[in-house]
């Protein structure tokens, strides 16, 4: 059959027979569970001059996919590490963080919090190599484990590889290397009571806006009582 008689991309509206392509999903990939493997699957790519794609979930829409090129997927890369003292790789010994936590590439966000939350402890998540919503969790990296385009595995904190930290925590996703691991500071557990409204403000409505008022009133006196 000839690629020219193929649609693009196999969507759910296509017609039933119709051939149909890949898409923007790299047709070659590896499942990397270890360092060498990530490291392998960024040589075997140099070597055969492929688009290098790294994809963990594939949840920011679109940013792990890349035509005809080949994925490094990282989800099963798990390992969760708490730490009492760290000091910083390349830091002098009398620098150190008590209570950090290093995560694996693969490893999601609810399992973080499952695990801290057994030793009473908490951190701020949140998407790490582009930037952050709003910041608070990419501030709180304390150093990156990355393959780079040559396969050398690196740690980049303010003490080594000091601009490519920098980097890491502004944004480019894969642009700048692969992590392999995270390593963010923690904090003690503290209790907090989230309360969220939605409110259409197309409607007026005074009973509405009035408990509103008393639960932003009372909200202090909630925390207090945990
Ligand atoms: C509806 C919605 C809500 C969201 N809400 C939030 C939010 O509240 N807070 C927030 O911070 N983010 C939010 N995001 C962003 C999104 O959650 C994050 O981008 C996503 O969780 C990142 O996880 P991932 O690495 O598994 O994603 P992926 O899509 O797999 O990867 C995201 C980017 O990181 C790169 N990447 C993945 N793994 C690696 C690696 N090991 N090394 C180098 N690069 C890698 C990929 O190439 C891609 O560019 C939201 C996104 C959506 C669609």
């Amino acid at each position: 059959m000839e690629i020219g008689s193929q649609i693009e991309g196999c969507y759910r509206n296509t017609s039933l027979g119709m051939p149909c392509r890949q898409g923007s999903v790299p047709p070659l990939g590896i499942d990397a569970r270890t360092v060498e493997d990530i490291q392998a699957g960024v040589k075997f790519a140099a070597d055969y001059n492929l688009r290098l794609v790294v994809k963990n979930t594939g949840h920011d829409l679109a940013r792990s996919t890349g035509r005809d090129g080949f994925m490094i997927w990282t989800h099963n890369m798990k390992g969760i590490v708490i730490h009492d003292k760290l000091t910083p790789a390349g830091a002098p010994v009398t620098e150190f963080h008590e209570q950090a936590v290093t995560v694996a590439a693969g490893v999601q966000w609810h399992e973080v919090y499952s695990k801290l939350d057994d030793v009473k402890r908490m951190m701020v998540g949140g998407v790490t190599n582009g930037g952050s919503v709003g910041a608070a969790g990419v501030d709180n990296v304390l150093e990156f484990a990355v393959v780079l385009s040559n396969g050398e595995h690196v740690t980049a904190n303010a003490q080594q590889h000091p601009d490519l930290f920098w980097a890491l925590r502004g944004g480019g996703g894969a642009t700048f290397g692969v992590a392999t691991s995270v390593t963010y500071r923690m904090y003690p557990t503290v209790v907090a009571v989230l309360l969220e409204v939605a409110v259409d403000p197309s409607y007026p409505n005074q009973a509405l806006k009035s408990s509103i008022e008393e639960c932003i009133r009372i909200s202090p006196t909630l925390t207090d009582m945990g």
